[in-house]
This record gives structure tokens, C-alpha cells and sequence, in this order.
């Protein structure tokens, strides 16, 4: 099958086209042909040189948001069948730790990352554990369906559960990625209001205006520290998501965050945070709070949400590229065009069938 293999030669690291074995499916594995394969920053991290964990097994198939049909399926892989339409969780939790046992399944002590420490998705096909499959329900396509566990079931982590953000709260989101975006849309689905959104291009603004968010954009002219106050009758915004994860915006976003108001931190970056001093932090009672990935529940409930038509992702994937094309496909995240939310990968029911 063809795959896509990143080498930790140079720097830089290279992503190699090529033909490698079909995957096998192992006791409770199900293969899946894939359909479509997200982007993500985090993808182009890895290109970029990104330090991993030493476990990592290279050369790596990266792609860690999957779509596709269940090709075959192995002894004791649940209830899968072959032509089934599925989503693939791409966070292997063990299920035995006591994280998993306390229902934190993405804070899992011993995990396993799709498209990281496994082989993951810009191939033609994929093994994965059964537990990480959901049925995609007919009429939400393969594009979408891709970017729901990651890009989608994320922020609905740090907004709805982490967050707790209720109807008719106000809140501040720094960074308007793919993930920051759908953030935004969970905002809006929630009710909260003001919906503000900190980015530093001005050619994104025009996307997230349509979504329904107040945009701020973050330039030598704005504070959207004072933007944000002003906005929220002075007082800051009940909850505050920082989707970017370095110094200045984690600052931004807690400066911005009301008296006894939350703030929940997703963006990761290579670089150490330096935080407002304690007095700061103590006198207003922020309550800092930290999100990562999305739990199964999580991710039923989003694609119940899909499928129910209450979130409309039909915005969502911006590009589509054949995975033979997936220098293309690299290039345009690299090149981050203002409408892009996401690019994905498609594969032809022809060529892995
Ligand atoms: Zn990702
Ligand atoms: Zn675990």
C-alpha cells in the first residue's frame, strides 16, 4: 500500500511516499481502509523537527485524524464489520491506569499515539485497536469525520467540560486554528456571549466574524487584554482558552479572565511559560486549569452533534488533496491561506478497497 514515511534523517526530517506491507490486524485489531486523513499542526511540528519521545518508532506514518471503512477485522475486535463506516480515536488509552480508571482516559499514564508511536493514517490502511473506533453515521462525510476525534472533540474538552462554560457567559479564545476555530463554534452552539476571539492576522478576522465572534486582532496598536475588558462590561471574561500556548498569550488570556473567573490552557509550545506573579494570580482567585485531547464520551457526543445537525462542521475542511499529493497538502498548512481551517487527505474507495 502507498504510505507516507517521515525520516529522522538530516535535519530535515523527510516525508517519503512509498510502498510498504498492508497492515495485519493483531487479536482485537480492526484494519481500516482509510478515507480521509486530517492535517494538523502537529504534523508539521514533526516535519519541522519537533523533539519526540525516544520510544518512537521511526520511520513514522504520521496522521493522527482518520476516517475510513473496516476492511477486516481481527479476533476479539468488538463488533466491527467489514463496509462499516468508522472514526478513529487516535489516543490508545491502556484502560488498567489509574488515570483511565478515574474516567481521564486522555491523561492515560502509558498511551499510545496513533500517527506517533504507531502507524498512522496518510497510508491506505490502518490497524488500530477496536475500543478506538466509532461509527460514523451515514451522511457525515469521511472528510469530517476525520478531524472529529482531534480538531473537534479538543476544544469541546476545554470548553464544555474543562471550562464549564454555560449559557450566556462570556469568553476569550487566543488562536483561530482549526482547533481554535471549532472552539468558536462550540461557543456560539453554547449560547455564551460575548463570543471574543484574540488572533494576531488580520486576514483571519473575516471567517471567524461569519462563525458569530467578536474578533480582536492582536497588533501593536491593541491590547486585547483592555479589548476584552471593555467587551465584557469591564470585567473580564468568565472563561478564557488559550489554544496558542506561549508566554505572551497565556498571560493575554489570564489578564483577560474576570475576578474568580476560569482559564483553561490547550496550546502547547516548545518554550517555558512565564506567568503573571503570584500576587497577581493570588488577589484575583483565577482558577487555572490545563485540557488535553478529548475522552470517548466526548467524542460520542460530538458526533452526535454532527449528526443531529446542532454543529455544522460544513466550513471545517478547507482542502482536499489525494495523499499521492501530500507535499501539496503540507504546503498549504505551511503556508496557513487566512480561510484555511483544515486540509485533509482523501483516499480513493478504488485504490484501498
Ligand atoms: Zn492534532
Ligand atoms: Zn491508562
Amino acid at each position: 500500500m502507498l504510505a507516507a514515511r517521515l525520516y529522522d534523517s538530516g535535519p530535515p526530517r523527510r516525508l517519503v511516499l512509498e510502498s510498504i506491507p498492508d497492515p495485519a490486524p493483531r487479536r482485537g485489531e480492526v484494519v481500516v481502509a482509510v478515507r480521509a486523513a486530517g492535517l494538523c499542526g502537529t504534523d508539521l511540528e514533526m516535519l519541522d523537527g519537533l523533539r519526540l519521545p525516544p520510544e518512537v518508532p521511526w520511520p513514522i506514518v504520521p496522521g493522527h485524524e482518520v476516517a475510513g471503512e473496516v476492511a477486516a477485522a481481527g479476533e476479539d475486535a468488538g463488533p466491527w464489520r467489514p463496509g462499516d463506516r468508522v472514526v478513529v480515536h487516535p489516543y490508545v488509552a491502556c484502560g488498567r491506569c489509574r488515570s483511565c480508571l478515574d474516567g481521564r482516559q486522555s491523561a492515560c499514564l502509558a498511551p499510545e499515539l496513533i500517527g506517533l508511536t504507531r502507524l498512522g493514517g496518510f497510508a491506505e490502511k490502518i490497524a488500530v485497536p477496536g475500543v478506538n473506533l466509532f461509527r460514523l453515521p451515514e451522511g457525515v462525510p469521511y472528510t469530517v469525520g476525520a478531524i472529529l476525534p482531534d480538531a473537534v472533540a479538543t476544544p469541546y474538552h476545554a470548553l464544555v467540560t474543562r471550562g464549564e462554560l454555560a449559557p450566556g457567559q462570556s469568553v476569550a479564545i487566543f488562536g483561530a486554528g482549526g482547533v481554535g476555530t471549532h472552539g468558536v463554534l462550540f461557543a456560539k452552539m453554547l449560547g455564551a456571549h460575548p463570543v471574543v476571539v484574540v488572533v494576531r492576522r488580520p486576514a483571519v478576522a473575516g471567517r471567524l466574524r461569519a462563525l458569530g465572534a467578536t474578533v480582536v486582532v492582536a497588533d501593536a496598536a491593541t491590547n486585547p487584554v483592555r479589548e476584552i475588558r471593555r467587551l465584557t462590561g469591564g470585567l473580564g471574561a468568565d472563561l478564557s482558552v488559550d489554544f496558542v500556548g506561549r508566554s505572551e498569550t497565556v498571560r493575554a488570556c489570564i489578564g483577560a479572565t474576570r475576578i474568580g473567573g476560569r482559564v483553561v490552557l490547550v496550546g502547547v509550545a516548545d518554550e517555558p511559560l512565564a506567568l503573571p506573579g503570584s500576587s497577581y494570580l493570588v488577589r484575583r482567585e483565577v482558577e487555572l486549569r490545563a485540557a488535553f485531547g478529548a475522552t470517548p464520551q466526548e467524542i460520542d457526543v460530538v458526533i452526535g452533534l454532527v449528526a443531529s445537525g446542532r454543529l455544522d462542521l460544513s466550513r471545517s475542511v478547507s482542502r482536499e488533496r489525494p495523499l499521492a499529493r501530500i507535499h501539496e497538502a503540507v504546503a498549504i498548512l505551511r503556508d496557513r491561506p487566512p480561510d484555511v481551517v483544515r486540509v485533509v487527505l482523501t483516499m480513493d474507495a478504488a485504490t484501498t478497497g
